[in-house]
């Protein structure tokens, strides 16, 4: 049995959640349920990244204090999380003092007894927005290129951290054991090692970055983002600690789901400080882009920003999980328009999903007889074929793949029953071509499970499978009998057919 360990970034709370950390926390959570159902025990991590400059700043102009401002904004993720049925196992919080910063701590000595730090005065240009030292290269017309604004010129002391030493290893690791996904966004990470390294900044002086964990021994200084939060996917371990859970670590597949703006901190920087620490380097970087929103860039100043609490009130979790599923491949930028979104919900989950179990299950309920699944060789070998398809997509992480091919197949299934006309049949060979539907529904939501589970679930309990109600559970596996044609055992009746999805207005 496989353990897994996925993780995804984690989020910057100093203002509300919005679609990007959806996207991400979707997609996770997708290869997360994905895996359990397929047997392995996992490990689920999401978390919020609390220190630094920004939270320091909004903290100050609203009048309260750094940790007032996490903590009355932290909520705000988590609840959305658990509405959009995020199946994390931990959420971990940077400014946890007991649980995260004694791994912080600790691999900090451990990267210093290494020789992997360096005190070194430091005269750099800084934006305060991107929190970080920028190179004149990056700049466009003298202003940094996110933030429009020119930076600053700053000389402080700082520790860093030497990468650049580590270049012909990351290039070794990148090419071998640490996969980057999809190949696209690997090609685009090599290139910046081609490109040359520079050694990261570790710390800031305390009098310019208060709101973070000390460095040890050096107690004016001020740990910097980096080996703060990136440290979050061994602290939930408590690793270097008496409570240390190494299995999850060394005994474990772990992948990282993060946005292709941070893949070259987990690419690089992150690898790097694992093996200066001693601790084995992670197995898989899963790569998305960004969401634009109707064809542009998702921003406060065009008002095209979509908050996912309005998608969800007015056309359900599921949808929404469905939409980032099926419309956005994994690894690309994508789009969320309101439009196409109407579009997907009506045609893909109100027409051929919804109403297709509508009309079996009318139908069925009608004759009020025992379901006689026709097995055939023909049935047989093609639902093999379609799980095969199916889980061969999303073992190798092609989410969207995976789920067009069960929508592909809703489709078929809709012209199928179209040709069949069932209603001008009578008594068996009627109950026959349903049964043959029923079953051929019982496998779509199975395949459902991952990406829209309480509808998957809700397919199921009309449907009147015997395991419906054990089907979100976390330890409910789809077994080779379950993904055989007439293979669910002891499933006799259907249940009461309700709409799936309704109309919206
Ligand atoms: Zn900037």
């Amino acid at each position: 049995m496989t353990r897994q360990y996925i993780t995804t970034a984690i989020d910057y709370p100093n203002a509300a959640p919005h679609m990007g950390h959806v996207l991400e926390k979707v997609l996770a959570d997708v290869c997360a349920r994905w895996f359990r159902l397929r047997g392995d025990q996992v490990r689920f991590q999401i978390g919020t990244d609390e220190h630094g400059i920004k939270i320091q700043d909004t903290a100050k102009k609203e009048g309260i204090t750094p940790k007032e401002l996490v903590d009355r904004n932290v909520p705000l993720f988590k609840d959305l999380y658990e509405r959009l049925n995020i199946s994390a196992d931990v959420f971990i919080r940077t400014s946890d003092q007991e649980q995260h910063w004694p791994t912080v701590i600790e691999l900090w000595k451990k990267l210093q007894a290494a020789g992997a730090l360096e005190k070194r005065t430091y005269t750099g240009l800084y934006c305060s927005g991107c929190e970080r030292f920028i190179t004149a290269k990056e700049l466009i017309d003298g202003k940094c290129p996110i933030h429009q604004k020119a930076p600053e010129k700053v000389e402080e002391e700082n520790w860093f951290f030497l990468l650049k030493r580590e270049a012909d290893w990351l290039k070794k690791l990148l090419k071998s054991t640490y996969k980057i996904v999809p190949d696209s966004r690997a090609n685009e990470t090599l290139s910046l090692l081609d490109q040359g390294l520079e050694d990261v900044s570790f710390s800031r002086p305390k009098s310019s970055l208060s709101w973070g964990v000390p460095v040890p021994g050096d107690e004016n200084q001020t740990m910097y983002v980096w080996c703060d939060a990136l440290t979050n996917y061994i602290s939930g371990l408590g690793i270097f600690t008496k409570k240390e859970d190494r299995l999850w670590w060394d005994d474990a597949e772990v992948t990282h789901v993060i946005g292709k703006d941070i893949a070259r901190f987990h690419a690089l920087i992150w690898p790097a400080m694992l093996k200066n620490a001693g601790v084995r380097t992670p197995d898989r970087l899963l790569i998305h882009g960004f969401l634009t929103s109707e064809g542009e860039k998702m921003s406060k100043s065009l008002g095209n920003v979509v908050v996912p609490q309005d998608v969800i009130d007015k056309y359900g979790v599921d949808a929404l999980r469905f939409y980032l599923s099926h419309e956005i491949s994994v690894g690309n930028d994508g789009d969320f328009s309101w439009k196409r979104f109407a579009e997907v919900y009506d045609a893909k989950l109100r027409n051929q999903l919804g109403n297709m179990l509508n009309r079996v299950l009318v139908m069925l309920k009608k004759e009020d007889a025992e379901l006689a699944i026709p097995v055939s060789k023909e049935d047989e070998k093609s639902i093999a074929q379609a799980w095969k398809t199916f889980s061969d997509a999303l073992d190798s992480f092609e989410v969207h793949a995976a789920l067009q091919s069960v929508t592909t197949a809703i489709d078929c299934m809709n012209a199928n029953f179209n040709t069949a006309e069932p209603w001008k049949l009578k008594g068996a060979e009627r109950i026959k071509i349903l049964s043959h539907f029923a079953e051929a529904l019982r496998h779509a939501a199975l395949t459902l499970l991952a990406f829209i589970p309480e509808t998957a679930q809700k397919i199921s309990l009309q449907l009147n499978v015997p395991y419906a109600k054990e089907m979100l559970e976390k330890d409910f596996v789809i077994t080779e009998e379950l993904k055989t044609w007439g293979g669910c055992k002891g499933w006799k009746t259907v249940g009461e057919p309700k709409i799936l999805f309704p109309l919206v207005e």
